[in-house]
Parts: C-alpha cells; structure tokens; sequence
C-alpha cells in the first residue's frame, strides 16, 4: 500500500521574498512579494505586486503585511466558518446540533455560501454535494495522508448506510436558518478553497497599493489586476498522467478564478486499487465517469471550485452543459489523455510541448 499526497511529497519552506522594481511615476515603486505557507490543510502561495513610495506606497515591512493578512484571512476562514474539523467554526456548530431540532441563525456569510452551493447541487442533480460530511468521514480521506498504511476501504453496507444521511436538498435550509437532519454532516471541503478566493479578491479591492497579483489556495487559483510587464498570467494545468508537468497553460488577464479536481491530489491504494478523494454521491464511492482531471475558469471562486468536483463526477457531456449553464468554462482531462474544452477555454489554454 503507498500513499501518494502531494504536501506530504513537498518540503514547504515558509518563505517570504521581496523584490524592489523601479516602476512607476511619482516617486513610487512596485515590489514583488513571494511567499509560501500552508493553511487550510493545503498549500498557499502567493505573488503580489505592490506600489511603495510616497503616494499610497508602504514601506517594506508594511508590504510584507499585506502577504500576512491574506494569510490569516484564510485562516480565519477556516477557524471561524467552514472547518468540519475546528470547534470553533460554524460549520462544526451546525453539525453538532443535526437531529436536535434546533434551528441555528446562519451568519450572513455561510448563509449566502451555503444557499450557492444548494444551486449548484440542484443544477448538479446532486453530483456536487456539501452533506457528504458522513460519506468522506466514513472514507476516511482526511487521514489518508497520515494514516495510508493498512487502508481498508468501507463495505457497500457502510456506505448504503450513510448515504441515506446525505442530500443537500434535504439540508434544512429555511430563510436565515438551518435545522439539519439526524445523522446529516456538512462538509464544504469542495468549496473551501474557492471560497477563499473570493474574500482574497475583496480583501485585495480594498488594498489599491495592490496593483496585481496570483494566489493559490491548493488546485484553486486567483488571478487579480496586472502583471507589471503589462502580459498575461499564466496559470498551469497539471498533467494527470505525469503530475511533476504542466500539460498545458491558461493566459488570462485581469481578474479569474481557476479551480481544477483531479484524481491524482489525493489518493490512497489497497490491494492493487486506487481510491481518489472525489466521491459519486449517486454510488457513494470515487467517481468513475472517464476525466482525470476537470479545469473550471470563472469569475467567482466558489462557483469554479464547485463545479470542478461536480463537472468531475458528471463526466464531459452532463459536465460541459453545467459549466456552460453556469458561464463557466470547462477543461477536461479524459482517462485516455484527450482534451475536451467548451470553446471559450479556447481562446485561453496552450497545450505545452510536454503535454503533446
Ligand atoms: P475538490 O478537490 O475541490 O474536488 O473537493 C474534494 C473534497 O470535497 C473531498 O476531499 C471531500 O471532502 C469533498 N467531496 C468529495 N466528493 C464530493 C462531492 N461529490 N460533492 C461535494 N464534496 C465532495
Ligand atoms: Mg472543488
């Protein structure tokens, strides 16, 4: 049995890097800020591109705040809304309380969250579904990482068993409230990282010295304002068939969110078979609709990182017409390595040498 997770696989240095360019009228500069760290269970990188100077520039430290409040602003994310796992988080909350009749006020902020997921789970037919808290436990695919050795995976009873414990449409959402079900867990680990990229987005609205910018919250990734040599962002897409390439490349301007859900980020093996962390909510086991790996581009974080795991478990044909119905275009990465795109993505994706 072999585990294969790809933090585990990756030495992340916390690092920072603060590169001064001479840019920029009125006595400004731009600096480039690096930094790497991880939250959210994943890796978080980021390059920003900040004016200094005398207009609405901050000094060097002050630059390198600005890396350190987007990264507790994903930390208090986590900590205080969407963590299953954190006692202090609303979602953990709500979970506590299915079967107890109580009626929770949602926070404004979940409420709106949880409300969009419930759109996508219905234009899904369910294929995306944030009520799998039970199905991913059973799996156990939180502590494939740590724990891969002797992986059993569940019976078909045990999962017949909790499936009757999952179904956004049965959720309990009324107005501002929730009353969830017995036995019903939430579990927003397809849209977390998404969701991140939409309070990055505002944070850095309300940052003007800020004048562009890639973050990546794990396979989820936000573009934002300009690169300061005026050319596109490039975003990567990994080849499913050999992870350590790119098969091909995005080149977008201005503000995206790119989100893709692969079978190869998290998976564990037992007796000769693979087992990926993106579950059929139909079977209640991995999808198995033929796509390795599905690239959603959008302009809204939770939108893009929804649909990839829904577009993933639907397979191309129901997964092109979602994406489409969403304004979102769609990259799909087929078992026996095709490439299967809406056309707009075509305007942005270049295939790389290596992915020919
Ligand atoms: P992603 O990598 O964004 O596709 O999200 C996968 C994660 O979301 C898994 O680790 C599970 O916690 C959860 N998940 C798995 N299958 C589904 C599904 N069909 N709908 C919603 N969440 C899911
Ligand atoms: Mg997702």
């Amino acid at each position: 049995m072999k585990l294969f997770y790809k933090i585990t696989h990756a030495i992340i240095l916390a690092l920072t890097l603060i590169i001064a360019l001479p840019l920029l009228g009125c006595g400004q500069r731009l600096q480039t800020v690096q930094k790497v760290d991880t939250a959210m269970g994943t890796i978080i990188s980021q390059t920003l591109y900040v004016a200094t100077g005398t207009a609405v520039g901050r000094k060097t430290s002050e630059t390198q705040n600005i890396s350190e409040e987007i990264l507790s602003e994903i930390r208090e994310l986590e900590e205080n809304y969407l963590s299953w796992r954190l006692e202090s988080s609303e979602i953990y909350l709500i979970n506590q309380t299915a079967g107890s009749n109580q009626e929770i006020i949602l926070s404004h902020f979940l409420n709106t969250a949880l409300n969009r997921c419930k759109e996508v789970h219905g234009a899904s037919e369910g294929a995306f579904d944030f009520t799998v808290g039970r199905l991913a436990r059973l799996w156990n695919i939180d502590k494939w990482a740590m724990e891969a050795q002797g992986f059993i995976p569940p019976t078909e009873a045990q999962i017949e068993e909790v499936l009757q414990y999952v179904g956004g449409d049965k959720c309990g959402i009324e107005g501002d409230t929730i009353q969830l079900p017995q036995g019903m867990q939430l579990d927003l680990g397809a849209v977390g990282k998404g969701i991140a990229l939409d309070e990055i987005r505002a944070f850095l609205e309300q940052h003007k010295e800020v004048k562009g910018g890639v973050i990546s919250v794990g396979g989820s990734i936000l573009t934002y304002g300009s690169k300061p040599d005026g050319g596109k962002w490039n975003v990567g897409i990994v080849n499913p068939m050999d992870t350590s390439r790119n098969i091909g490349i995005l080149q977008l301007s201005g503000n995206w969110c790119v989100s893709t859900s692969g079978d190869y980020e998290r998976y564990v093996e037992a007796e000769g078979i693979r087992y990926h962390h993106i579950l059929n909510p139909v079977t209640g086991g991995p999808a198995d609709s033929g796509v390795r790996s599905v690239t959603i581009l959008t302009k809204s974080g939770l939108d893009s990182d929804a649909l990839s795991t829904a577009c993933f478990v639907l397979g191309v044909e129901k997964g092109m017409a979602l994406a489409e119905s969403f304004d979102a275009e769609a990259l799909f990465i087929l078992e026996d390595g095709e490439i299967v795109m809406t056309e707009g993505m075509k305007q942005y994706f270049y295939l790389s040498n290596a992915g020919k």
